[in-house]
């Protein structure tokens, strides 16, 4: 049985107070959830230990971390950091990341690799721009990614990995994915995962997908029998509508 996660990714959204707020929030209306989805939030570097006091059945995530362990990086958060205020799950690659920061998938080979290391479980985020869909490359672009960004993981490594399949023309547009274009990309990624790994590895792995999930579209996408949940954005800075997108599953 695939575990199936709900994960809120709060950007660079709250204050403190009202981040520390959400988070009591979300905890609250997940103990009285009808769903079995792990739920997840990711608030900013700034809040993880303050919210981290404030849960205890949702999950603690972070947006992003370093490639590196320790050092001379100013500004960097590392995985150890993370794993130090409570963090279990790390977000890696998200398009805002890969695009606003130019990070390649090498590099996010590397941030996987070092999150692993700390017994973090990345979140490993895939996916196409508008462009790419439109001129058929999407499954290269994914294909790329995954190989580059995953490959060479070991059994136990990518037993860790949760996918999150986010094409880039959905994130905060409102444009959200059919639940065929979900469900295709979401079978092709774990047909890839059996091609990179092996096939017990592609029926084990969580593939998430996000954009623009909201209430209203989540049960027809969680429906798909590849979707094993999603990665919130915008839905997830209301823990009402982020526990009832967690509800629809
Ligand atoms: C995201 O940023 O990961 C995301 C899915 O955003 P939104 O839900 O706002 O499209």
């Amino acid at each position: 049985m695939r575990k199936k996660i709900v994960a809120g990714n709060w950007k660079m959204n709250t204050l403190l107070k009202e981040g520390m707020e959400l988070a009591r929030a979300v905890e609250k209306l997940e103990k009285e959830k009808k769903s079995d989805a792990i739920v997840v939030i990711a608030p900013p570097f700034t809040h993880l230990s303050k919210v981290n006091e404030l849960i205890s059945s949702v999950r603690l995530g972070a947006q992003d971390c370093s490639m590196h362990p320790s050092g001379a990086y100013t500004g960097e958060v590392s995985p150890g950091m993370l794993k130090s205020c409570g963090v279990e799950y790390v977000i890696i690659g998200h398009s805002e990341r890969r695009s606003y920061h130019r990070e390649n998938n090498r590099l996010l080979h590397e941030k996987v690799k070092g999150s692993l290391v700390e017994g973090l479980k990345p979140i490993y985020c895939c996916g196409e721009v508008l462009e790419e869909r439109e001129s058929g490359k999407l499954y290269d672009v994914v294909r790329e990614q995954l190989s580059v960004g995953l490959g060479g993981l070991s059994p136990e490594e990518i037993s860790q990995v949760v996918i999150a399949y986010e094409p880039v023309w959905a994130i905060g547009t409102g444009a959200v994915a059919t639940p065929d274009q979900a469900q295709e990309m979401h079978k092709f990624i774990r047909e890839l995962l059996a091609e990179l790994f092996d096939r017990g590895i592609a029926e084990r792995t969580t593939i998430l997908y996000g954009g623009s999930c909201k209430p209203s579209n989540a049960g027809e996408l969680f429906a798909n029998p590849d979707v094993d949940g999603g990665l919130i954005g915008g839905a997830s800075l209301k823990a009402e509508d982020f526990m009832a997108i967690v509800n629809a599953y």
